[in-house]
């Protein structure tokens, strides 16, 4: 079987790991947790980093942060995983999705613009599957407006957008660090930011804001959202690598681009000319295609030893956000599936995925 993705873990994990379990900080206190959000501020070209338990809580403890609750309304793409969606409700604010752009997969500047209301506090653009949402026109915006920008970069490590690095382009950006993301720490996340102020105040909650000067003191409501030493010593042997994970990412595609793009029906992912696309997901659309054949595909890929997945569904179409048709979220997502992409897979096992995938789509 050719799973969809697979953490590549090796010597320097190990290494990191047996060497946060002999010193007995096996907590959330350590010097890798220090040394992991450091490298990662570094890398990602911002002042400030934070781990986190994982993605989903560090886009709650941003808009925890940001002082977002009931009343206010957050915009963000029909087209995400769902932690984006339940962060903002988590909040107790309204969650407003906006139709994604063709091409991209991410955000419509215009769909933003025609969601905003007077309650109306913040914008969440996801940088979907790698490929960086066009933060200058949302940050134009977000001033217009006067609402925060909060970058969703958990599929996004190291993406970039006019040269400059996702996670420092709005006030906030957030990653993942779960198993089948660029790198990863087994559960996790990490928030960047070049405000201070931010900064300080999300690692108040992140620790049950508890008092700097008075132990057990609390004035706030806060959170255990902290990520462990063993977790950040993974971490940091992960982001040791990152490069070359994303080398290796970029060759996948190309892998894939090779053997499918002479077919005019398919589409894979896009990549506009001022960006760098991670490629996170080979993600193919099938023109056309209805939820129910796409289905049959998958199905039919799975019987020949083939992971491959649906795209997102849209959140407008879930039970617990049910709202009007974006059409275009709805159209790419129904005729989308992702297909393998991970560290250690064969340029022979690209073109086995890709024989096939066009044996079952063009002989009957
Ligand atoms: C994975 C993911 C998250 C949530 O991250 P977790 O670490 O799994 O909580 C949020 N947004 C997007 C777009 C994701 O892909």
């Amino acid at each position: 079987m050719i799973p969809m993705s697979k953490p590549y873990i090796g010597d320097l994990e190990v290494e990191y790991v047996n060497k946060a379990l002999k010193t007995g900080w096996v907590s959330s206190l350590g010097e890798y947790i220090s040394s992991f959000e450091n490298e990662f501020a570094r890398y990602c070209e911002v002042d400030y980093a934070l781990t986190s338990s994982s993605g989903t809580t560090g886009l709650h403890l941003v808009l925890v942060a940001l002082g977002i609750g009931p009343g206010d309304e957050v915009i963000i793409p029909d087209l995400t995983f769902v932690a984006t969606a339940n962060a903002v409700y988590y909040t107790g604010a309204k969650v407003v999705t906006a139709d994604i752009n063709e091409d991209s997969l991410c955000i419509s500047p215009t769909a933003i613009e025609n969601a905003i209301t007077s309650k109306t506090k913040a914008i969440i653009p996801v940088h979907l599957y790698g490929h960086p949402a066009q933060m200058q026109e949302i940050n134009d915006i977000g001033k217009k407006y006067n609402l925060y920008i909060i970058e969703d970069a958990a599929e996004a490590h190291g993406a970039e957008y006019c040269g400059k690095k996702v996670g420092g382009l709005g006030i906030a950006g957030v990653f993942s660090f779960y198993g089948n993301k660029v790198i990863t720490t087994g559960e996790g996340g990490m928030i960047t930011t070049n405000d201070k102020t931010l900064f300080e105040k999300m690692k108040f909650l992140r620790d049950h804001a508890m008092s700097n000067s008075k132990r057990y003191w609390h004035t706030n409501i806060g959170f255990n959202y902290r990520m462990t030493n063993i977790q950040a010593a993974i971490g940091l042997a992960q982001l040791n690598q990152m490069d070359s994970f994303l080398l290796k990412k970029d060759q996948i595609f190309n892998f894939y681009e090779k053997r499918l793009k002479k077919y005019k029906d398919l589409k894979l992912n896009f990549c506009s000319s001022n960006m760098k696309n991670i490629y996170w997901a080979i993600a193919l659309q099938i023109n056309g295609f209805v939820e129910k054949e796409r289905d049959k595909l998958i199905k039919s890929l799975y019987k020949k030893g083939i992971e491959a997945r649906p795209f997102f569904y849209p959140i407008s179409s879930m039970p617990m956000y049910r709202k009007k048709n974006n059409s275009v979220a709805r159209k790419s997502s129904a005729q989308g599936v992702c297909l393998p992409t991970f560290y250690e897979l064969q340029e022979s096992q690209v073109a086995y995925i890709c024989d096939t995938l066009i044996g079952e789509l063009y002989v009957p």
